[in-house]
C-alpha cells in the first residue's frame, strides 16, 4: 500500500521502520529541510495545505495519517474525498483545541479538570479563585508543556498569552502521570496496552515506565478510552493522558490523535509495537486476535544533548538497552532520540531504572 504521512518527524520515522517486511511505500510530508522521516521515505517538502501536494497524495496514495496533530483540518478533509485519512478530520479538529477536547471529556461524561474558557484578561479575572493554583494554555498549538502559565495563588499574573484563545485549569495535585496507548481496527475493534507511568521535567516527558504502579486503574481507563474512541469512530492509534488522583481516580487531561513518546518502549518491550499496530490499522491488516504481550520497560528521552559513546558503551555493557537516534542536530529541550530498558520483572527494572539514570 502506498502511505502519506504528514508530518516526518521521529513517529513518522518510526512507522516507516515498523514496516520491516517492507509491504508498503511511504511519501513524508513537511515543510521542514531533512526531518528524521526523510532518511527513510520519499519527502515534500512544502506545507500540509499545498494544493499540489494534496493533488497528488490523493491520485498516488491509498491512506494518509499524521505525525502531527496540529495539520490543517481542511486540508484533510478536502483529501477524505478521494482517500482514507486515518485519524480523520473530526478526530484531528477535537484533538487540536483544548476547548473541543475538553467538552468532549465532559459530554462523554469523563472526569476532567474544571476548566474554563478564556478570550481575553477579563475572563481570567473573573474566574480566577487567588487560593487557588491553576495553569492557562493556549487552546492550540501546545505541546511539551509550551504555550502554557502556571499561575499561582496570591502571586502578580504576567502572561500575554491570553492574547489567544485559552481555557484556564484548575491545577490538579496529582500522585501520578499514566498514559493509555489504544489501537482501533478499520472494523471497530479496540486493543489496549498496560498503563504507562509518566514523569516530566519542565512538561517535557523524560521518562515512561510500563507496567505502572497502577494496574487497578487499567479497566478504568480501558472504559474512558473505548468511549473516545467509538464516539470519534476513530482508527489507529490514540493516547488518553490521565492524571492520577487520591490512589484511585483518573482525571482525563488530554489526547493524542497519533503515536505517542509514552508508548515509544513498545519497539522492543511489546509483541507488536504502536508504531505497527497504526501501520497495521490503517492499512486494514490488524490482526483481530491480536493479544498485546510486553516485557517491564522503562523509556528514557534523550533531550537538548546527544548521549556519548561512552555512556553508550557502559550503559550496553551491564544492560539490555536499545538506542533510538532521531538524526537531530542539539538544540534545548528538543527530542534527539530516546532509550529503551527492557527486564525479566518490575522489581528487577525499577532497580537497573536507577542505575541507568546515574549513568545518563
Ligand atoms: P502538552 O503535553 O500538550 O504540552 P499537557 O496538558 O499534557 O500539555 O501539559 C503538560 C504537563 O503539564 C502535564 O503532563 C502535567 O505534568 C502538567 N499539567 C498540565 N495540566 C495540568 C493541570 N491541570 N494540573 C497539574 N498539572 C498539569
Ligand atoms: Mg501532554
Amino acid at each position: 500500500m502506498k502511505i502519506a504521512i504528514f508530518g516526518a518527524g521521529q513517529l513518522a520515522m518510526m512507522m516507516i521502520q515498523a514496516d520491516k517486511d517492507k509491504k508498503h511505500d511511504f511519501i513524508v510530508i513537511d515543510p521542514n529541510p531533512n526531518p528524521p522521516a526523510s532518511h527513510y521515505a520519499e519527502h515534500i517538502q512544502t506545507e500540509y495545505d499545498d494544493a499540489t501536494t494534496l493533488n497528488k497524495i490523493a491520485n498516488d496514495c491509498e491512506v494518509a495519517t499524521i505525525d502531527f496533530e496540529n495539520v490543517c483540518v481542511d486540508a484533510m478533509r478536502k483529501l477524505e474525498k478521494t482517500i482514507p485519512v486515518h485519524p480523520s478530520s473530526h478526530a484531528l479538529e477535537i484533538c487540536q483545541d483544548r476547548l473541543k477536547e475538553k467538552s468532549l471529556f465532559k459530554k462523554l461524561d469523563i472526569k476532567t479538570t474544571e476548566y474554563y474558557p478564556i478570550n481575553n484578561s477579563n475572563d481570567l479575572e473573573k474566574h480566577i479563585d487567588n487560593n487557588k493554583s491553576y495553569i492557562l494554555k493556549s487552546r492550540r498549538f501546545g505541546y511539551d508543556g509550551k504555550n502554557q502559565y502556571r499561575i499561582i495563588p496570591n502571586k502578580k499574573i504576567e502572561t500575554d498569552l491570553t492574547k489567544k484563545e485559552c481555557i484556564l485549569e484548575e491545577f490538579v495535585d496529582f500522585d501520578a502521570e499514566v498514559s493509555l496507548i489504544c489501537v482501533r481496527s478499520l472494523t471497530g475493534n479496540i486493543f489496549y496496552y498496560p498503563l504507562v507511568e509518566n514523569s516530566h521535567t519542565n512538561g517535557i516527558l523524560s521518562m515512561s515506565i510500563c507496567p505502572s504502579s497502577y494496574s487497578n486503574l487499567q479497566a478504568d481507563a480501558e472504559e474512558i478510552s473505548r468511549r473516545l474512541l467509538e464516539s470519534m469512530n476513530y482508527v489507529g492509534v490514540l493516547v488518553v493522558e490521565f492524571f492520577v488522583s487520591k490512589g484511585s481516580t483518573l482525571i482525563a487531561n488530554e489526547m493524542a490523535p497519533r503515536v505517542h513518546n509514552s508508548g515509544h518502549w513498545t519497539i522492543e518491550g511489546a509483541n507488536i509495537s504502536q508504531f505497527l499496530a497504526h501501520i497495521n490499522s490503517i492499512s486494514g491488516e490488524l490482526n483481530n486476535d491480536l493479544s498485546i504481550d510486553y516485557m517491564p520497560s522503562v523509556m528514557f528521552n534523550i533531550l537538548s544533548e546527544h548521549i556519548s559513546n561512552k555512556k553508550m558503551n557502559m550503559l550496553k555493557n551491564d544492560y539490555d538497552v536499545f538506542l533510538h537516534d532521531y538524526h537531530k542536530v542539539e538544540r534545548k529541550d528538543r527530542k534527539l532520540g530516546h532509550i529503551t530498558h527492557i527486564s525479566k520483572n518490575r522489581d528487577e527494572l525499577i532497580q537497573n531504572m536507577d542505575a541507568i539514570l546515574d549513568i545518563l
